[in-house]
């Protein structure tokens, strides 16, 4: 038997009474550790956390719980090689797709550490100035936020086992909010094994950081209402949670982070040798190939004027066909694998559906792979589809969340937009051009049905952080289709965790707050 991973619940660890979920190596299939939350008592492990571990962090200032933050990246730095087996084993993915997940994940807590220094020695925060209330300036209105007394219980997607982790943790804890984190139980592993080195070094209070992994049976049960609820994952898991009855009357926050139909466009005007033609090309093939395409935030449709699909087929094409795909313990290998054999069937599923709506341009099955025995690992080679057809509703409507992007032309910038938009709310757009003011004007016509606006001129060639790299200072998240949800933007992050009041006092009383 392979060991069974401990749940963090209630100030302590703790098996599930089950015999376990097996977790697998999906390059070489086989088990690795299994995970089972069975028979955890829920309600008092959730208010152990509210009572204990909120009423201890809500006790520290913004600086204090900055600092625990900053002890926690020191711990994870110390165990990095750790993480980085954990990566290959469990998620099958090269160093350099493991690094955006594992430093991705540290580097977004630093920051937030950071945060809590600036905010300083205080306990609530100020929204904005006073409002008179009445002609005399006497009695005013002035907006606090103050962290919620709940718990932040966060449900996350297979992809990001660390980022997803630390992202949402650490808002919460320097808000002052303490975590019960459920990972994806495909590749629960690496969460469960940061948390326990957190945890056992005893850098936050009893009851701030817990993880429960395994079924979410019964999670959403033991919700009340100040807790949150930030969800990763598909539209139909979140449909769930929104419908559920401690969200509905409870009225629990909740937000979604969900798929998503990401988009990137080269304006008009840009020639064949033009840089901003070559940096869309190398964007599109990176997207395609980080993580094998496991990433929310990766280029699904690629916009191009119609002078130039052909043109951007043959260039995608011979980049990707350099792509090494296989074992990721093998260093000439540049793609690992899909995170599970569930996975490769619902890519293999999704490109297929494509394929009746659009052509191979590039075939990820002619892919020579490295190491690897096909029958059992989950890799495959990445493929470009296109389609004149730039119209076709189900090259808009489908995520396969995999290494397949599909190139589609259009007439003029005003259908180029259009079509970006039939993504019905994404992630992230990314533009490319040479022409500032087409750049900028395309950027605000897009904003508002994407959470990011990602723009690319030769200028920033070399500056630039990735159409799919989601930076702590910037807003995650997407409208509609995407969840409708908002993640980090540096201290934007913070409003999720903290309730907004208006105090109603004199001017005297006010000052006070201050
Ligand atoms: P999923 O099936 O919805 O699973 C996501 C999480 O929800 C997992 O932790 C899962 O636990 C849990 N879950 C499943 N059923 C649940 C229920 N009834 N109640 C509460 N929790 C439940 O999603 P997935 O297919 O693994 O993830 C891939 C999708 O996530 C893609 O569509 C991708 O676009 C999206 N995604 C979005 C973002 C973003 O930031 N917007 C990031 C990454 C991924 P188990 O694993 O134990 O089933």
């Amino acid at each position: 038997m392979t060991p069974l991973l401990s749940n963090h619940l209630g100030g302590k660890w703790q098996d599930g009474s089950g015999p376990g979920t097996p977790l697998f190596d999906p390059v070489r299939g086989n088990e690795l550790v299994r995970v089972d939350a069975r028979g955890l008592d829920l309600t008092a492990g959730f208010a152990f956390a509210r009572t204990q571990g909120g009423a201890a962090l809500r006790a520290l200032t913004y600086r204090e719980r900055g600092a625990m933050l900053a002890a926690a990246v020191k711990v994870l730095q110390a165990n990095r090689d750790a993480y980085y087996e954990i990566a290959t084993a469990n998620s099958g993915t090269v160093k350099n797709d493991s690094a955006v997940d594992i430093d991705g994940g540290i580097f977004t807590l630093g920051t937030y550490a950071k945060l809590g220094e600036t905010l300083g020695d205080r306990r609530f925060l100020l929204d904005g100035d006073a409002a008179r209330l009445g002609k005399e300036p006497l009695f005013q209105s002035q907006h606090v936020l103050v962290p919620t007394r709940g718990v932040a219980l966060f449900i996350n997607a297979f992809n990001f086992p660390a980022w997803g982790l630390w992202e949402k943790s650490a808002p919460a804890l320097l808000s002052g909010v303490p975590v019960i984190v459920k990972p994806a139980t495909a590749t629960a592993w690496l969460t469960q094994r940061m948390v326990k080195d957190v945890v056992d070094a005893g850098i936050f209070p009893a009851g701030a950081l817990s993880v429960v992994c395994g079924s979410p049976a019964g999670l959403l049960d033991a919700l009340q209402p100040f807790d949150v609820v930030s969800f990763t994952g598909s539209a139909d898991t979140a449909s769930r949670i929104r419908s559920h009855d401690a969200v509905a009357q409870r009225s629990v926050r909740v937000n979604i982070e969900a798929d998503s139909v990401n988009s990137a466009l080269l304006l008009p005007g840009e020639a064949i040798d033009s840089p901003a033609f070559d940096l869309l090309v190398r964007e599109v093939v990176r997207e395609m190939t980080v993580k094998s395409g496991q990433k929310c935030t990766a280029i699904r449709r690629i916009f191009v004027p119609e002078s130039l699909y052909d043109a951007t087929a043959q260039a995608v094409a011979a980049r990707l066909a350099k792509t090494t795909v296989g074992d990721p313990r093998n260093e000439t290998v540049r793609m690992g694998s899909l995170v599970s054999r569930a996975q490769l069937v619902s890519v293999r599923e999704g490109l297929t559906l494509l394929k009746s709506y659009a052509d191979v341009l590039y075939d990820g099955a002619n892919t020579s792979m490295i190491d690897i025995d096909p029958a059992i690992a989950c890799c495959m080679g990445p493929t470009l589809l296109g389609t004149r057809q730039s119209e076709t509703p189900q090259l808009h409507q489908t995520e396969v969340f995999g290494p397949v992007a599909t190139l589609l032309p259009y007439r003029d910038a005003k259908q180029a937009l259009n079509l970006v938009r039939r993504g019905e709310g994404s992630l992230v757009a990314s533009l490319y051009g040479s022409d500032v003011s087409a750049l900028a004007t395309a950027a605000t016509e897009l904003a508002d049905s994407h959470g990011r606006v990602h723009v690319i001129s030769p200028d920033v060639a070399q500056l630039h952080t990735g159409h799919g790299n989601v930076m702590p200072q910037s807003l995650h998240g997407g409208p509609g289709r995407a969840g409708g949800g908002e993640e980090l933007g540096g201290s934007r992050a913070l409003n999720f965790y903290h309730r907004r009041s208006a105090v109603q006092a004199s001017t005297a009383v006010l000052a006070t707050l201050q």
